[in-house]
């Protein structure tokens, strides 16, 4: 669907950020990087001329880890990030309804997701949440759904990855309610909300993730939130193939660009990229346990 896995940018502008004065090869060759692109579709038809080449470019700038994310064009896709989790062990995948889809959900829908979900190599539940940028589907279907994948998470004990666009006063108080006593946590994924979403997310134990649009000129204000965070509650992404970085906007996105995201990163909080790099890593490999040689340096 059109609107899926995009994120509205800001607006206010008291920041400019470049994008970086190095390309991914110069990053390389100067030293290596350890990034996580912790939430990328690699599934969709943009990447069918080019998936393998693709991957292997991440794999150049220093991607270990990429979070495929499983939803699919729609719930008859649940399975859609296995098949890259299944043939790489640097990928992983979550399985989930996003709200765009929420009013094609069926009660089969939520058992295959209740199997698909003890998978070794599925790690997450999501995208889920709540999208208001446009009236459909209709707010309560959506709200249903999200409820009920939460329900569903917590069973399976897996973190919940929240897209949440023009919701948050919504989406944050049934987290409040149904996700913050698990403890199990998540990622706000493609942030665009004020610092005070990102703490009350930061209290329930979800990580913070930023995207490309932390490139954009008129991002000055999620900007100066990415500046304010704990760095060891953040983390980087590209939702490949949306949300290009600045330089190469209205063109594919794909996951060697999170290299742009952590320059972004770096620049406002005046850290080396390696060092935005290596934090937002060590944060996602806390949040799912894992430990740095589960992100392995060469399996492509
Ligand atoms: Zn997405």
């Amino acid at each position: 669907m059109h609107v899926r896995g995009r994120c509205a940018s800001r607006d206010a502008a008291e920041i400019t950020v470049p994008t970086g004065d190095q390309s991914p090869t110069d990053a390389v060759i100067n030293r290596p990087l350890d990034l996580v692109d912790s939430h990328a579709h690699l599934d969709f038809a943009q990447f069918d001329a080019d998936r393998d080449e693709m991957l292997t470019r991440a794999r150049k700038v220093g991607v270990k880890t990429i979070l495929a994310i499983g939803i699919g064009e729609g719930p008859h896709q649940l399975r859609a990030a296995l098949p890259f989790a299944e043939k790489y062990d640097w990928i992983y995948a979550s399985i989930g309804i996003h709200p765009d889809a929420a009013h094609q959900a069926s009660p089969a829908h939520f058992d295959e997701m209740r199997e698909l979900a003890r998978h070794p190599k599925v790690i997450a539940w999501g995208e889920i949440g709540l999208d208001y940028h446009y009236d459909e589907p209709p707010r309560e279907v959506q709200q249903r759904v999200f409820r009920r994948q939460v329900e569903l998470a917590r069973e399976a004990e897996l973190p919940i990855i929240i897209h949440c666009r023009d919701a948050w006063d919504d989406c944050l108080p049934i987290l409040e309610e149904m996700w913050k006593p698990t403890g199990i946590g998540g990622i706000l994924h493609c942030f665009t909300g004020t610092e005070q979403h990102a703490r009350r997310g930061l209290d329930m134990g979800f990580l913070v993730s930023f995207a490309g649009n932390l490139t954009y000129p008129k991002s000055g204000a999620l900007r100066q939130v990415a500046a304010k965070l704990p760095l060891d509650q953040m983390l980087i992404e590209t939702d490949s193939p949306f949300l290009s970085p600045q330089g190469r906007r209205g063109k594919r996105n794909e996951p060697a660009f999170v290299l742009e995201v952590a320059h972004a990163l770096a620049s406002v909080r005046n850290l080396a990229v390696d060092e935005a790099a290596t934090a937002t890593s060590a944060n996602f490999r806390r949040l799912f346990g894992m430990s740095a040689s589960m992100s392995p340096e060469d399996s492509s």
